[in-house]
């Protein structure tokens, strides 16, 4: 069967406002509700091609592509609408449309809601940020009771239609002003607006549908993940209201800061102290990294501080696999300490050695900066 038109189905005009839409479905609506309706066996998909229509032609965006590309519009799949609560005889409940009649909650398609997304902040360590890791976490959440399927009722027994309401889940009062009669309505307060009775409730859940339960998740976390990485798990939230979706679960990590390694970004930095006559002499050190050691030539003459790079020993790059940062090594010449006397002789030797070398260096290096913080 070929889609009808939507303005077609509403009945209005290419041009109709927001306002001339929202009249004319809302008649319709009222019309072919298939709870007011039950006779007309058509009601039901008269019903489903009225919401769709409505659903469409009421946000800007939909009625825009619409008008451009009718019922092929690419942006919504196969067909346009996606009112995917209406189908058959399962029915959001007629207190979404309540809803749109009077105000409500303001918003259209209100139907059971979507389950809480839910936040767990989780710390690792270091070499796991690098490595990656699987870890079992045990969250606190909202689950669909398993016992009635999330109905309410203990297995085997009936759901019967609310008598305070008749099923439809709202309440009517009447008032008498100087204006007139005026109607009120509300949530039932028997079936707190589902429209059903439950006669037995499920005696897990005490008819509430859900349960909350202590959930261990496990969690694979990638390598290369940095303090304040947010991953979300779909689908592992909070149960959704009678049959809706489950809310997410986001993963918000903190890395444990390392005694020797440091991180910038997927760089990693550490520092390595060397002596004084490996500085001088050069030396063929052993260096730490994530990776494992490595061995690094300190050249003759190396001065404190210099920093010597390893290509690709640093953080993988989150979901990359293949492609790490480098790892900085910032070597800390230390200058001895609790020398003995022999040791000492030794260096008054060396000093000598050095004779006018080292003591022009030096005079000439303070010559430098008295000219230039001093001015002398
Ligand atoms: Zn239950
Ligand atoms: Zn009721």
């Amino acid at each position: 069967m070929s889609k009808r038109d939507y303005y077609e189905v509403l009945g209005v005009d290419k041009s109709a406002t927001q306002d001339e839409l929202k009249k004319a479905y809302r008649g319709l609506a009222r019309k072919y509700h298939p709870d007011v309706n039950k006779e007309d066996p058509n009601a039901a998909d008269k019903f489903k091609e009225i919401n769709e229509a409505y659903e469409v032609l009421s946000d800007d965006t939909k009625r825009a592509n619409y008008d451009r590309f009718g019922h092929e519009d690419p942006t919504q799949g196969a067909g346009a609408g996606g009112f995917g609560g209406f189908q058959g005889q399962d029915f959001g409940g007629i207190n979404d449309i309540f809803d749109m009649f009077f105000g409500g909650s303001g918003g259209r398609n209100r139907g059971p809601q979507r389950g809480a997304d839910l936040e767990y902040a989780m710390t690792i360590e270091f070499k796991d940020a690098a490595f990656g890791i699987k870890q079992e976490i045990e969250i606190p959440r909202t689950e669909t009771c398993e016992t009635c399927h999330g109905n309410g009722a203990k297995p085997g027994t009936k759901v019967e239609t609310c008598s305070t309401c008749k099923g439809s889940g709202m309440q009517e009062f009447y008032t008498n002003t100087p204006f007139g009669r005026m109607v009120n309505r509300r949530t039932c307060p028997s079936c707190k607006g589902t429209g059903k009775k439950i006669v037995t409730p499920c005696t897990d859940c005490k008819g509430a549908g859900t349960v909350r339960k202590r959930r261990k998740i496990e969690v694979n976390i990638p390598p290369g993940v940095d303090t304040g990485t947010r991953m979300r798990i779909s689908g592992a939230g909070e149960a959704g209201e009678k049959g809706a979706p489950s809310g997410d679960l986001y993963i918000v990590v903190r890395v444990k800061t390392h005694d020797f390694f440091k991180r910038d970004g997927n760089d990693v930095y550490c520092e390595v102290p060397i002596t004084f006559v490996q500085a001088a002499l050069g030396d063929e050190i052993t260096v730490p990294t994530l990776y494992g050691r490595e061995s690094l030539r300190v050249p003759e003459g190396t001065q404190t501080g210099t920093l010597f790079h390893f290509k690709s020993k640093g953080m993988p790059k989150l979901g990359n696999g293949v492609s790490k940062g480098d790892q900085h090594v910032r070597v800390i010449v230390q200058t001895p300490s609790k020398l003995n006397d022999r040791q000492k002789e030794l260096f008054r030797e060396l000093s000598r050695e050095f004779g006018e070398e080292a003591h022009e260096q030096s005079k000439s290096f303070f010559e430098r900066v008295k000219s230039s913080l001093l001015g002398e």
